[in-house]
Order: structure tokens, then sequence, then C-alpha cells
């Protein structure tokens, strides 16, 4: 009996062995959990937390109960030592749900955080995750390891807060997964605001920075270290072995703000910006990857300051311009302020592989007030191949480099020789390398020591963030869902939209009538498509808007006759509008081959109404015709504060007809002088408009406005009795080009700025 009960105790404890080998990472600490004396105490409600922190000892553990967790704020303030840490765990990882209004804030030393989730909700403080209980109280020596932030916004999209705040030294934050951020205001912010925070060897890694949509404006970043005010202290923070995915937010992915941080082997994937050194000096950025796979806006890394060092970096396929170039340096501004430009000095760009990418621009930014251009900095060593794409402009020099050193730097035959003022710049090569592919990236055998040179694992959705939470995909996605026939007939399509799920396809039938006696309130993504275009269904309706986009709607419109011709006689009707209110989730509008017409019952009747604090992805029209309209087409002009904030990021018109159109067929705003986005951006081609914008109540005085847009290209208009294409350029360096415009009867265009390319503009008077 005592034999056979020694071998159950002995098999036991051999299961155990094996048990804890399994999850290797956490052996340390997992040891320290089993060495402490006390057991772990499980906690159902914040008073049973609050009573257990009150008693909490070194060594101790804590675990929050599986369940939700709704409206809480947790204090965890307690102190640990080296040895002894004190843990707060998920009972079970991926079963404890923070929702609602919740936030922790933690303060003190060697205390560890684990395992929470942060949905469906948002924290009504500064930040979900703070590591500073108060102002006194920052964390030093902690880790917040294992958590997620999904999605976690509050409705008002410029209502602003941070996911996690770092405050104090020595912290760890690793393995967090932090997708879906909306709303104004960093993702991840390292805070220097006392002197305690500063030279704080804090480790940010292995995170997982998901999706990051398009803010519109200043304060999109994923990740701040610093501000301007304590830029000129050291950090000292280390950002390595993250991924970044799609952080779209604005022009800064990354934000240092700070001296002496250091950016080490990272991955960007497909993300729309660049990391960025703001400000603050002697900044390593080293082994990072940037692959862009050639989508619109990615960039690398922009150098400001001083002694900053970019080496053994990995670009590929990135397309950004200007401030998001594969590689920019920047001009400065003579005795800066801290909040502005300063010159870059004595830094260094060497040994990085960029691969298939745009542009790399020198002493960008150049203009009256940035005029101090790098001095005392190299430029070595780098190899600049396009072998894939036919750019060969891919160096701007904006102004005198002759403080750049360049050296032994290769070029692929296809680009062309850097040059300024006509003269050449000396140290680049043209040659024939062999380049190969090692998995998806590329290799050149030749130069082993150019391009990412570390022992480490390439940073990757697989080996960053947590494994026990699903990868949220919150990118807008039509026709991803079943399709749904749709009789015609009276409200059938909004019966049809009220039970329809998120991607799904309504099929209309040719050529019948369906009409609205009630709005249609939309919050999910849809497509609303006939089979045969020829003989489109005609779909009336009673009430404005037809479709009123709410938070969480885009839609698609395909094959499809839209008349106003039943619409109640009021001024200012809409056949779709967005939400009166904030739209924390970006939408999509596509209209293709469709007919727009008789939106005329009564004055300022409009195709698209757009309220303040919304924000479209994209707006794609083609193939479709815009008949008999007594308001605006597209009128996204509703951010009037100046301050950089705008309705659109990019709007696309193709092969479509404007016609008797009494307000303005499209105009865009940005207004301010925020240089931090990339938007709006337009591309118009092959369209025809004719007879545009004489409506008296047309204040815009103008058949197409463009004011403050980053990026137009206007190509093959026909333009018939029309008012005036007018462009009010004003920020940054915008790239609009107009080509094969012919003006017919119709005003010219007009512009304040003759910073603009046009090519083949006609005038006739009839
Ligand atoms: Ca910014």
């Amino acid at each position: 009996m005592k034999l056979k009960l020694n071998f159950i105790l002995s098999f036991t404890f051999c299961i155990i062995s094996i048990a804890s080998c399994f999850s290797s990472k956490q052996v340390a600490e997992n040891k320290q959990v089993v060495e402490k004396k006390r057991p772990a105490q499980k906690v159902q409600n914040v008073d049973e937390f609050n009573a257990a922190i009150a008693s909490v000892l070194p060594g101790d553990t804590i675990l929050i109960a599986n369940g939700i967790w709704k409206d809480v704020e947790l204090k965890f303030h307690a102190n640990g030592n080296e040895k002894q840490k004190i843990y707060i765990l998920a009972e079970e990882k991926g079963k404890v749900f923070f929702e609602g209004q919740s936030n922790i804030k933690m303060g003190g030393e060697h205390l560890h955080l684990e395992g929470l989730v942060f949905r469906n909700g948002y924290t009504a403080t500064s930040a979900v995750i703070s590591l500073q209980k108060d102002k006194t109280t920052p964390c030093n020596y902690c880790r917040v390891t294992e958590c997620v932030i999904d999605n976690y916004n509050p409705p008002e999209r410029f209502d602003t807060d941070y996911w996690v705040e770092i405050y104090g030294k020595h912290n760890r934050f690793d393995h967090n997964y932090l997708v879906g951020k909306r709303n104004r205001g960093v993702t991840l912010a390292v805070r220097l605001k006392n002197e305690r925070d500063r030279e704080n060897y804090n480790r940010i890694d292995h995170n997982y920075f998901g999706y990051h949509p398009i803010l519109g404006s200043n304060g999109g970043e994923t990740l701040r270290v610093g501000t301007s005010h304590y830029s000129l202290s050291n950090s000292n923070t280390r950002v390595e072995d993250n991924y970044f995915e799609r952080c779209n937010g604005e022009h800064e992915i990354i934000s240092s703000k700070s001296c002496q941080n250091i950016f080490d082997n990272n991955t960007f994937y497909e993300c729309q910006g660049t990391l960025t050194m703001r400000h603050g000096n002697e900044t390593l950025v080293e082994n990072n990857y940037f692959i862009g796979n050639r989508k619109a806006n990615t960039g690398g890394i922009r150098v400001i300051n001083e002694t900053q060092t970019v080496r053994n970096n990995y670009l590929e396929g990135l397309t950004g311009y200007r401030f998001r170039g594969a590689l920019v340096v920047m001009n400065g501004v003579p005795n800066s302020p801290l909040n502005r430009y300063f010159q870059v000095k004595d830094s260094e760009v060497s040994n990085n592989l960029v691969i298939d990418s745009d542009y790399i621009q020198l002493c960008a930014g150049s203009d009256e007030e940035r005029s101090a251009t790098p001095i005392n900095s190299s430029f070595k060593n780098n190899i600049i191949y396009n072998a894939n794409t036919s750019k060969n402009d891919v160096f701007t020099i904006y102004d005198d480099v002759s403080g750049i050193d360049f050296q032994n730097n290769i070029l692929s035959s296809n680009i062309d020789q850097p040059r300024f003022k006509e003269k050449d710049i000396t140290g680049f090569e043209h040659k024939k390398l062999n380049i190969t592919k090692s998995g998806d990236l590329s290799q050149v055998s030749d130069y082993p020591n150019i391009g990412t040179k570390t022992d480490k694992e390439r940073p990757s959705a697989d080996n960053t963030g947590v494994t026990w939470y699903p990868r949220k995909n919150y990118q807008i996605e039509f026709g991803v869902g079943k399709s749904i026939k749709v009789e015609p007939g009276e409200n059938t399509l909004q019966e049809a939209i009220k039970k329809a799920e998120m991607g799904d396809v309504l099929e209309l039938t040719s050529g019948g009538a369906y009409h609205q006696t009630r709005s249609i309130k939309l919050d999910k993504t849809i497509s609303i498509r006939s089979i045969d275009a020829k003989n489109p269904p005609v779909i009336t309706f009673e009430r404005s808007p037809l479709i009123a986009l709410e938070n969480g709607g885009s839609l698609s419109l395909n094959g499809l006759h839209i008349s106003g011709k039943e619409s109640d006689d009021y001024s200012g009707n809409a056949v779709i509008r967005t939400s009166r209110y904030s739209m924390i989730n970006n939408y999509k509008l596509l209209v293709n081959n469709c007919q727009i017409t008789d939106l005329d019952v009564n004055h300022s009747f409009n195709f698209l109404k757009v309220y303040k604090n919304t924000f479209a992805d994209s707006i794609a029209l083609s193939n479709t015709i815009f008949k008999n309209i007594s308001g605006h087409v597209l009128n996204l002009d509703k951010e009037i504060e100046d301050r950089g904030i705008y309705n659109v990021e990019n709007v696309v018109i193709d092969n479509c007809i404007f016609e008797d159109i009494g307000g303005t067929a499209i105009k865009l705003y940005r207004g301010g002088r925020d240089e931090s986005t990339f938007g709006p951006m337009i591309w118009l081609s092959d369209t025809k408009f004719i007879n545009i914008g004489h409506d008296k109540r047309n204040k815009n005085d103008a058949a197409i406005y463009l004011h403050g847009v980053q990026h137009a290209e206007l190509s093959n208009l026909e333009i018939v009795k029309s008012k005036k294409i007018n462009l009010y350029l004003i920020v940054g360096d915008p790239v609009i080009r107009l080509k094969n415009i012919d003006l017919q009867g119709s005003e010219q265009i007009q512009s304040n700025s003759e910073a603009y390319q046009s090519e083949n503009i006609n005038y006739k008077s009839e």
C-alpha cells in the first residue's frame, strides 16, 4: 500500500514537472508563485480586490475571477521586492473581461499584471492601463504582460485618451495585444513628465499592435516616447521585437520625442506612416523590418535632430511620399523652439536595404522656416534597389546636401543618380546585384552586412501578443458574407437590411420597383446590387435620407437606379447621410454602375450629407450618372475649425457623368497648417460635368472645390457650362496634377497658388 502511494506521488510530481516545462517563458515567474507562502487569493468583485490589496504581501498572488467585470476601476498599489513580486493574474486567460468604463491604475514596485482583456467600452480616465496610481506613485520594476485591449473606444472620436501610459523606471510591457484604437490619443505613451520618469530603461517588447484606422487628424500615433517639452532628456526606452500591423492612425507610427531610445527588431507591416525621430537625440534605429507590400502611403524612417543612427534596417515595397518616404532626412529650423524641427547633425544612415520603394527624401520639409540643412552626417553603404517597380526618381533632394557624406551606396540600374541643382551627388554606384528571396524577404548575398543583421526572430503575428485571444480584423470588407434575394415592394429593402449580417450582399430583382416609406439605419457593412445593370431596379423613397450610415455602417451600391422623385417635399433631403453624431468607426461608400436622378423635389437635395466628427476611409464613385440634383453630390466640409481635421481620406471618381447639379459636384475641405496627415486625397478621371453649381444657394460658388487637399489627380475631364474648379492649397507640399481638362463655356480654374502641375488645359467659350 505504501509503495503504491509513493508511486502515485512520484507520478503526480512527474506530471507537474512536465507541465511546468511546457511554458518555458514563464518558468521563472511560476517558480516564484510556487515558492510563495500564501495561497493565491481569488477575488470576485472590487471590494474583495481592495481587501486583498490592503493585506497583500510580497510574493502574493491575487486571481481575478473569470467573468465580465463591468465599470470597474482597479487600483493596484503595493510593493513587492526583487525576489518576491506581487501578482495579479486572470483566473484563466481569455475568460476575464473588463467592460464598460473600466481601467486599472498601478503604482509601486515589483508588480506583475497578466491576462486581462478590455473590450466593449472605454475608459473614463486618461488611460485604460496606467503605470501610475496617482501623481506621486508611479510604477518601478513592474510588468504588464499578456493583456488585451480590443476596440475599447469612446463614442466621440475627438475625446482623447491613451490605452496605456507608462510612468516610472525599469518597467516592462510585453506580449500584449492592442487592436482597434480609433479615437484621438496615442495607443501607448511613455510619459517623461517628472524627473523620476526619465532615464527609465523601460522595455516594450513582443507586443502585437494591430489595426489602427486612419484618424484624419494629428493624435493618431501608435507609440510615443516623450513629448517636445522634455525631449532633451534621456528616456532610454527600448522598443524591440514588436509587431505593428496596419498602424495607419497618422504620419507617425512611432513618435520618438526624447533622447537615447532604441528601436530594435520591430516589424512594421503595411503601416501608413513612419518611425519618426520627432524630437530628442542619440536614438538608435536598427534591424527593423518595414514591409509595405506596395500599399498606399506606407513609409519607413524619418530622421530629425542630432546624433541619430539608422542602420541595418530592411525596407521593402514602401510607396509613401514626402514625410512618409522609405528614408526621410528633414531640414530643421535655425534656433528651433522645442516643438518645431531641430537641424539634423552628426547623424548616420547606413547599411540599410531598401527594395522596391518609391521615395527617399533628403532635406524634406525645406521651406522658408525649415532652412537648416543637415550637417556633419553620413549616408553610406545603403542598397537601394528597385527590381519589381519602374520608379526611377526615387531620390528627392529639396535642398543643399553638402553636409551629408555619401559613400558606397549601391543603386539598381533603373534608379536615377541623385542630383541637386543639376549636379550629380557622388557616393552612389549603379550595380547589378544578385537578389534572391528567402521567405518573403529579399536578400543580397554579396553584401551580407547590409539589411538586418540580427539573430533574433523577426516579429510577426505569430510570435507577438497573446496566443489565447482571437486576432481581430477590423478592416471594412464588402461581399464577405452571404447573398440574400430581396423582392420588390414597399420597405422590403429595410426588412432585408435588418436581417442581414456584416458583409452580406442584398440582390435586387432587375427592373423591380423598391419603395421606402421609412429611412433605413445602417450600422454594418452591406452591399446592395442588381444582377443586371442594364435593367436596374428602381429605388424610391419618401423620408430623408434613404439610408443613414450610423456608426459601423458601410455601403456598396451596384447596378441600381435611385430616384428622388417620390421624396417628401422638404429642403435639405439626402440619399445617404452619416450619423448626426460622432462616428468612432470610419466608413466606406462605394457606388458603381448606378443612376442617381431627380433629387430635386425641393432645394438643397444632396446625394451624400455628412456631419462633423465623421470620417470616410474611402468614397468611390464609378460608372455612375448623377442627374437633376438641386444640392451637392459630395460635400465633405464639416470640419471648419482649421485644425487639420477633415471628413474623408480617399475619394476616387472614375468614368462618371454629373449633369444639372445645382450645388457643388465635389467639395473636400481640410483647414489649418498641421502636417500630420496624408489626406484628403482625390483621384478624378474620365468624367464629364455638365451645368454644375449654378444654384443661387451654392455658397461654394464652384463645381469642384478642393481646399487643403494633399493629393489630387484630375485627368481627362470635360467640364461644360459649369462653375469653376477652385484649388486652395495651403499645407505642406501637396501633389496636385491637372491633365487633359476641357472647359467649355465654364469658368476658369482658380487657385491661390501656382504650386500645381497642369498639362493640356483647354478653354472654349462655348
Ligand atoms: Ca503626430
